[in-house]
């Protein structure tokens, strides 16, 4: 007998027909003599209604939100989380009338204890002492993802995408044997397959390199979901809940890096459209200039990305280009305007129009010629390169949004991805 936890996401839950079909995939692992805690989403779409309710009521405030009542993120947690007490109640309902005990568990009745941070709170603890007897007595416990409960005792909820983080977290309280992440993939593809015709499903993947690929924008598992179960070495399974109960449905492991079979330099190739450009012009070339402008993003709560910094020797004068976030490219800018003195700079470019390509894999560690490799395929098409960034294990460019689909293709093709099995890449 093992002990799983098994999570669905919003379109695994859709409907009721979709529920009934999760209960008889929770029910297989019951009759396999596992006991099994399930961590549902909300149905697919309720979240994004909830938010669009708390964003309309939101804009009836005008300017200062001090003489407005100030903020609501603990009323937008109380609203979001009700979509996963919906579903929660629904399987639960689905399993008993399978024959299958079964109870729901909101967050605070666990209880999942949070920080205060509404919206976005970081789990500080789960008690198992009520849901483990609960499960050991025969129960399936059918958890509602991606809310808990904050020190100030009002619900809260883990950001978008936490019930992935729900899950492994729970996974990791309860001791669990497997943590499967059921969604409407098969699996972590080696690139986005709507883009690549021949992109392959990867049967497993390192901790290190979901994590580059989960914050590069391959929106499959959250990335504190991944953080975590590699902070705890809880591999996961990321598989299809369209499958029946019985098919083959091997999915792609997430596990630790020697488990990792394929020893492929590069596993896979993310992109991510929502980076935008800034160019700050004829910047003094003195010790503290970079600071200051990252001193401005910083101060106005937006994250710096890429940066890369150009000098003209005639004139000493510099140029620096940076990306934030799409979305918060106008704030970025009004900051950087406001500190225009401070900084001493001549004049600002923006660009939004642009994408992030990345090449990951933990093989670059070990092997060179994956910048050269990647470079060349770029400009064998005559895509244009405006920053680079690199990590230890992975590449990124930024490219001309336009070029997006063709720059993955052509990265894909030069790595041969769409074949299994070590990839010769130009010897060091
Ligand atoms: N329902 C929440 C969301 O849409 C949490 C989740 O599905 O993971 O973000
Ligand atoms: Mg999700």
């Amino acid at each position: 007998m093992a002990r799983i936890v098994m999570k669905f996401g919003g379109t695994s839950v859709a409907n009721l027909e979709r529920i009934r079909h999760v209960s008889r995939l929770v029910e297989a692992e019951v009759k396999a003599g596992h006991e099994v805690a399930v961590v549902v989403s909300a149905m697919s779409g309720e979240t994004n209604r909830l938010v669009g309710l708390v964003d309309e009521l939101d804009a009836d405030r005008i300017g200062n939100e001090d003489v407005h009542g100030g903020a609501i993120e603990d009323e937008y947690d109380s609203i979001v989380a009700t979509g996963e007490q919906v579903t929660s109640g629904l399987l639960s309902i689905a399993l008993r009338r399978r024959g299958v005990k079964a109870r729901s568990w909101l967050g605070w009745q666990i209880p999942l204890r949070t920080d205060m941070a509404h919206s976005k709170a970081r789990i500080a603890e789960i008690e198992s002492s009520a849901i483990g007897p609960s499960m050991e007595s025969g129960n399936v416990a059918v958890v509602a993802g991606f809310q808990g409960i904050s020190d100030d005792g009002r619900i809260s909820t883990l950001g978008r995408g936490g019930s992935d983080t729900s899950a492994v977290a729970l996974a990791v309280a309860l001791k669990a044997d497997r943590c499967d992440i059921y969604t409407d993939v098969d699996g972590i593809y080696t690139t986005d397959p709507r883009i690549a015709k021949d992109a392959r499903r990867l049967n497993r993947i390192a901790f290190e390199e979901m994590l580059e690929l989960a914050s590069l924008g391959a929106k499959v598992l959250q990335t504190r979901s991944v953080e975590l179960a590699m902070n705890y070495n809880l591999p996961i399974r990321v598989l299809t809940s369209m499958a029946e109960a019985g098919d083959v449905n091997p999915g792609t492991l997430v596990c630790n890096e020697d488990e990792t079979m394929e020893e492929r330099v590069v596993s896979g190739v993310a992109y991510s459209r929502d980076e935008a450009q800034i160019t700050l012009l004829s910047l003094a070339d003195t010790p503290g200039m970079v600071a200051k402008v990252c001193g401005a993003m910083s101060d106005a709560n937006i994250i710096v990305d890429m940066i890369v910094q150009g000098i003209s020797r005639s004139d000493n004068k510099a140029n620096l280009t940076f990306t934030v976030g799409k979305r918060d490219l106008d704030k970025a800018l009004k900051a950087l305007e406001a500190s225009k003195d401070i900084i001493g700079f001549g004049d600002i470019k923006s660009d939004d129009n642009v994408t992030k390509v990345s090449v990951v894999g933990i093989g670059m560690r070990s092997h060179t010629g994956v910048a050269q490799t990647m470079f060349e395929a770029l400009a064998e098409r005559g895509i244009n390169i405006e920053v680079i960034a690199t990590s230890e294990i992975k590449i990124s460019v930024l490219i001309d949004a336009e070029y997006t689909e063709l720059a993955v293709r052509a990265l894909h093709n030069a790595f041969e991805l769409h074949e299994a099995g070590p990839l010769k890449v130009s010897a060091p």
